[in-house]
């Protein structure tokens, strides 16, 4: 049977393991090393460590293309938008994780690149933005609106305008959406998140299909430097192992939540598209296999309300980040890079505990809003 035929279930398995021989190791061992001998491919830690090849392989495998580790999603993001040439068009969401915003609105400012923002959920609006870009960069779905954008028209129409699409699938994971097969060019992902899935580490990684382009982000990541450790990257392999069945624990989780949020009195809007009436709903089943386990919902009683239930949560934790085993929240305006966001915005990730202590501890949260 060859891995092509195998299901993304079981491919997360088993995927980048040794080659399976006589008292062989059944994972790759954690290779400390800065130095290699002369005469080989890697020679130097910046460049390649075996650790980093077991998990680049495993993720090329899930995504269908050919992978790169970096120290962060951050890392992996700014070396492939630095690939760009000087004043090149970049199309981006109006709303997508604000590091990124953060990064293409400065660069924007300096000159460095023409960036245009727009709608991601708005195809037309998005498209017309990508019109002479050389990247069109794409979030589904997106953080903290939790908007789903129509990933086939938009990297179609994106290769039609000439542009390279990205799409950064850290929300949607390969197990539910697998951008490469709808012909994006590359995938990125926050592996802080999902994929290593135990908020103990921080890594990223890029897939491409095209070899030219995995060149160029090989140099890049040389020359920029943005690596991980190999101890990050056998931590980041261990957890992946168990990816599909974190994420459809923590799915069927965010729907019973999503549900009884929208049923809440003093909830006033929940951003879920598993819920037949978001936004997302039909184009969320036309390109994903679920809708994940992240929702955003906003309170009534504006800022402080929001404010009130986070802190008084007691099995969900008051944190940034998302994607873990473990359920955080937080109210997503309280960055600067989130500001635009709507203020009383909670942005909710959903972990793999009982969903009926989840449900208790937030209908306790909400109660602190009239006590
Ligand atoms: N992309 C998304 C969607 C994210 O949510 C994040 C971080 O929250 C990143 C990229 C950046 O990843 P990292 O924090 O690993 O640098």
């Amino acid at each position: 049977m060859s891995a092509d035929d195998l299901r993304v279930e079981t491919r997360v398995v088993h995927a980048g393991r040794p080659p399976r021989e006589e008292d062989g190791p059944l994972s790759e061992p954690i290779v400390l090393a800065s130095t290699y001998h002369a005469g080989g491919p890697t020679g130097y830690g910046r460049d390649g460590n075996p650790t980093w090849a077991s998990f680049e392989e495993a993720i090329g495998v899930l995504e269908g293309g050919s992978a790169l580790v970096f120290a962060s999603g951050m890392a992996a993001s700014t070396t492939l938008i630095e690939g760009l040439p000087v004043g090149a068009r970049v199309a981006a969401p109006t709303s997508a994780y604000m590091g990124v915003r953060t990064f293409l609105r400065e660069r924007g400012e300096a000159g460095r690149l023409d960036v245009a923002f727009a709608d991601v959920t708005d195809t037309d609006a998005m498209l017309a933005a990508s019109d002479g870009a050389a990247m069109l960069w794409l979030e589904s779905p997106t953080n903290p609106l939790i908007g789903v954008a129509d990933l086939p028209a938009l990297i179609a129409g994106g290769h039609e305008r000439g542009a390279r699409v990205v799409v950064d699938n850290t929300f949607a994971t390969p197990i539910l959406q697998q951008p490469l097969q709808l012909g994006a060019d590359a995938v990125v992902h926050s592996v802080t998140k999902y994929l290593a899935g135990h908020a103990d580490l921080l890594m990223g990684a890029v897939v491409v299909r095209d070899a030219q382009m995995l060149e160029s982000l090989i140099h890049g990541r040389h020359l920029y430097g943005g690596v991980p450790g190999p101890v990050e990257t056998f931590l980041a392999l261990r957890g992946l192992r168990t990816l599909a069945l974190r994420v459809e624990r923590a799915e069927s989780n965010c729907g019973v939540l999503a549900e009884r949020l929208s049923a809440h009195p003093l909830v006033e809007r929940v951003r879920y598209p598993g819920l037949s009436d978001d936004p997302g709903h039909e184009r969320a089943l036309g390109q994903m296999k679920g809708f994940g386990a992240m929702l955003s919902f906003e309170v009534a009683g504006g800022v402080g309300a929001a404010e009130r239930v986070c802190a008084s949560a007691r099995v969900i934790t008051h944190a940034t980040s998302l994607g873990g085993v473990e359920s955080l929240m937080e109210r997503r305006a309280r960055w600067a890079g989130d500001a635009d966001m709507p203020p009383s915005l909670i942005r909710l990730s959903v972990g793999i505990e009982h969903v009926e202590d989840l449900w208790a501890d937030l209908e306790r949260a909400l109660g602190s809003i009239v006590d």
